[in-house]
This record gives C-alpha cells, sequence and structure tokens, in this order.
C-alpha cells in the first residue's frame, strides 16, 4: 500500500517500520498517551485494507481523532481486524466502538477477551466483597482502605462495553498483514495472556504493547480476585523469553518512543525487579511488614486512590514473589487480621 496521502497536522502519525504506522492517543492520566499502530494489510480478495492494534479508551476525544484517522490517513481501504493486545482500558476501551465504525472483526486471546467481557458486566456484590477483604488485609488507613473500596468496579466504567463475539489468538499465532509475516508471542504478568507481535520479514520488528517499555516499569499487580497469585513469576519469564528475540529488534511500545535497545531495557527490568525484591526482603526481616509498610517504601510519594491500587498490587506482587520462592513467610496477625510479611 502506498503511503497515505494527506494527513491532517493534528494527528499524531509516524512511520514506525515498513507498512506500520504508530498513532498517539491522549490519555486522562498522568500517563498521558497510548500508541496504537496501523498496519497496512490486505483483504482475502486482495484490496487494500488495515489491521488496527489496540483503540484507546472509550471517550468522545478519542472516537473524534479516530474519525480524523479515518478521513486523512484510512481512506477508502477497509478495516480487516482490530487486534487488541490486552485488557486494559486504554488498549481495548474502544474496541466495540471501532468495530461497529469499520464493520471488523476483534481480535485478542481468550483470557484476556474473557476478563474484559467479564470485568465490564461483574456489578456483582461478590466482587465489591472480594475488594474488600483484599484491602482489608494490606494493613491500610482507614481513609486510604475507604477510597480505596469505594471505587465499585472501575474498569467497568473504563470500558463500558466489550463486543460480544471474538477471533482467537493464540500463542505461536502467524499472522499474514499485508506484506509481513508476523509470531503472536504471549506473556502474563501485566495481564494473563497479553499479545505481542513480532516480525523478522527485513529489520525485526516487535509490537510490544506494555510488556516492554522504554520508560516506565510496566506494572506488575496482584488483584482481589486472586489475591495469593505470583504475577511477578510469569513476568519475569515473559521477559526472558522476550530477550531471546534478536538484539537488533526495533521495539514498539504502547507508551514512550519507539526504541532499540531491547537487550538492555530488558536487563534494566530485570534488574529493577531484582533490587525490589531484596528491598522487601531486607524490610520485612526487620521483625514483619504489611502490604501497606512495603508500598510506602515502595512508592514513598502522595498517591492518588487510582495509583494506590496499582501501587499496592505492585508491592504485593514482589511479597506473594518472595513467598512463592520461600523467601518470606505470610502470617495474619491477630489483632485486625492484616497479611503480615516476616523471614522464614
Ligand atoms: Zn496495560
Amino acid at each position: 500500500m502506498n503511503a497515505p496521502a494527506q494527513q491532517d497536522p493534528s494527528l499524531q502519525i509516524t512511520q514506525a517500520a515498513p507498512g506500520v504506522w504508530g498513532l498517539r492517543l491522549p490519555l486522562p492520566f498522568q500517563l498521558n498517551h497510548i500508541n496504537v499502530w496501523l498496519l497496512a494489510d490486505r483483504m482475502a480478495d486482495g484490496r487494500d485494507a488495515w489491521t488496527l492494534i489496540d483503540t484507546g479508551v472509550a471517550s468522545n476525544l478519542t472516537r473524534g481523532l479516530w474519525e480524523q484517522v479515518a478521513a486523512a490517513f484510512l481512506g477508502s481501504a477497509p478495516v480487516r481486524r482490530v487486534i487488541v493486545t490486552h485488557f486494559h482500558p486504554d488498549h481495548i476501551g474502544l474496541a466495540d466502538w471501532l468495530c461497529r465504525r469499520f464493520d471488523a472483526p476483534l481480535a485478542m486471546t481468550r483470557t484476556e477477551w474473557l476478563l474484559a467481557r467479564m470485568l465490564c458486566l461483574d456489578n456483582s456484590d461478590e466482587i465489591a466483597e472480594a475488594g474488600r477483604r483484599f484491602y482489608g488485609a494490606m494493613g491500610l488507613e482507614a481513609p486510604v482502605l475507604t477510597a480505596l473500596t469505594a471505587r465499585g468496579n472501575a474498569y467497568a466504567r473504563g470500558v463500558p462495553v466489550v463486543p460480544a463475539t471474538f477471533d482467537r489468538l493464540c500463542d505461536g499465532d502467524r499472522l499474514r498483514i499485508g506484506d509481513r509475516d508476523w509470531t503472536l508471542l504471549t506473556a502474563g504478568g501485566h495481564s494473563p495472556e497479553h499479545a505481542c507481535l513480532y516480525s523478522t520479514d527485513g529489520q525485526p520488528v516487535l509490537i510490544a504493547g506494555d510488556m516492554v517499555l522504554p520508560r516506565i516499569s510496566p506494572n506488575v499487580s496482584v488483584w482481589p480476585a486472586e489475591p495469593f497469585a505470583d504475577p511477578l513469576a510469569e513476568f519475569l519469564g515473559g521477559l526472558r523469553r522476550l530477550r531471546a528475540l534478536p538484539a537488533d529488534t526495533t521495539v514498539l511500545p504502547s507508551h514512550g518512543p519507539v526504541f532499540q535497545d531491547l537487550h538492555g531495557r530488558i536487563d534494566e527490568l530485570l534488574r529493577h525487579h531484582d533490587d525490589r525484591l531484596a528491598e522487601a526482603e531486607r524490610d520485612c526481616a526487620q521483625g514483619g511488614r504489611t502490604v501497606a509498610e512495603i508500598t510506602q517504601a515502595m512508592f514513598p510519594r502522595t498517591l492518588d486512590t487510582h495509583q494506590m491500587s496499582f501501587a499496592a498490587g505492585e508491592a504485593l506482587a514482589h511479597l506473594n514473589h518472595l513467598v512463592a520462592t520461600g523467601r518470606l513467610q505470610r502470617h495474619q496477625r491477630g489483632d485486625d487480621g492484616a497479611w503480615l510479611f516476616t523471614r522464614p
């Protein structure tokens, strides 16, 4: 496909690799943007088409930007499919609208689709009760605990609709998109079955989603539905798997600039988690610590409620990993039932 003709200067679209364009969309968070990808593709009958990867949040602003992209960039070529890397609201928020707008199917891994679909529909008492139990065991101060548990199902507010049908993507799938072959690689930890796409046609390219980011460490959290999970083990395993890709792979991340040093960045992230594990282990050796205390030590700044849910979940991910690997033990504190982590 030829490079698209006219571009509206307010649209931030840049070519990231042959046949792959990045579109930067705003986010209403401290993390203020997401990169989504527009891949030159072909329909089965040979007509030029597009594959879109990730969608942005569900908002009128994002819908308006997509309309501009359609008018100024996609032209008359149809959208063949909308691929979503994982269930987080900035990636899947507009999937339903985009699939309807372009009459295109949604493609994603099964676990990510199931979780998105369940969470956007789940306003049950059980989910609220699980949240109260989970945050109640962290040893948080009362106002923080109240704010966290009063949020209810924040996911459903961010993702009002998830399409009721999808095309399943599996680890190892080969996808022909335009002139390139891509291999689907899944990894857990940041989300349960996150999809990355890797292509070696010409210069190797990795569409990394949130698995490897150049400037921030991807969040790895434990959530109320699975309080004893060890997502950090999955995340570190996923990073080691991606590190086996060639050193000269161009990385297209969901946040931040395209970058080249895949191995160096993965090594930094692995070191970062090793350091955090060692610090948490050391702190807990001083007579036992709660999740709240380790959160405070790991994130020593003022956190709003949204940030606190991620910070506490990430602190617990490190503590659970230390328990799973035999470096710490978990007890229940007598007076308030909070989890206490100590040296074995
Ligand atoms: Zn994410």
